[in-house]
């Protein structure tokens, strides 16, 4: 049996390897146990870069993606983020260490309320949970620095791309559903998008309205 010191060390070798290099990024990734987003025997499995299902048929996304993401969020330690996509909370935990207010949002109110116990057991303060249908984004509280979409959508939505600041960035997933979809990133000008490709991905649907659970 591997201890956990070697797990960790795979783990943070693995990322690297991924091309996740930023020492903020890496250092939150080893701070957060993504076993603590996981129940029964996924848990043990908990450092393999791999997705794995959660509660409500979603599913946590695979690490080097999480990194990948935070990655090109750029994250500054002043940023108003939003997430849509609670899923297990594993995301938003590690935005919360990088920056001054995560907002994240799911349509399973199940979801929400389990990340939300974990946010508190490790004290992650600056996390507000919430369910509702994300892709309208949250008026409320725009516009936001950044903006992290963890579902798949047709098209990167416009009430997101609406809530961004200007010289903000929106990392979205994009494409159908049943085929492999493009992870881009949005910058906002101060006129217009400008849209990068960051590399294949495959994302659980963005889906409209709120679900029963
Ligand atoms: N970021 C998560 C993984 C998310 S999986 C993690 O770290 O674990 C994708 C999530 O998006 C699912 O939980 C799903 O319920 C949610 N989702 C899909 N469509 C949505 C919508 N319109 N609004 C909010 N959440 C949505």
């Amino acid at each position: 049996m591997e201890d956990e010191a070697t797990r960790k060390m795979r783990f943070l070798f693995a990322l690297r390897s991924q091309g996740i290099t930023n020492p903020r990024v890496l250092d939150a990734m080893e701070r957060i146990d993504r076993g603590l987003f996981l129940r029964g025997i996924f848990a043990t499995r908990a450092h393999e870069d791999v997705p794995l299902p959660i509660a409500c048929g979603q599913t946590i996304s695979q690490p080097s993606v999480v990194g990948l993401m935070t990655q090109a969020l750029d994250l500054q330690p002043r940023d108003k983020v939003l997430e849509v996509g609670t899923g297990s909370g594993y995301q938003a935990a590690i935005l919360s260490l990088l920056c001054r207010r995560v907002y994240t949002i799911d349509r399973h109110r199940t979801l929400v309320r389990e990340a939300e116990a974990v946010f508190r057991d490790l004290g992650l303060v600056n996390i507000t949970a919430q369910t509702g249908d994300g892709s309208h984004g949250l008026p409320d509280q725009a516009p936001f620095d950044k903006i992290i979409v963890t579902a798949a959508a047709e098209d990167p939505p416009g009430p997101l791309l609406a809530q961004l600041k200007t010289g903000g960035i929106m990392v979205v997933p994009v494409g159908q559903s049943d085929a492999v979809q493009s992870l881009i990133k949005v910058r906002r000008l101060d006129s217009g998008y400008d849209y990068e490709e960051l590399r294949p991905v495959r994302f659980v649907p963005l889906v409209e309205g709120l679900a029963a659970d």
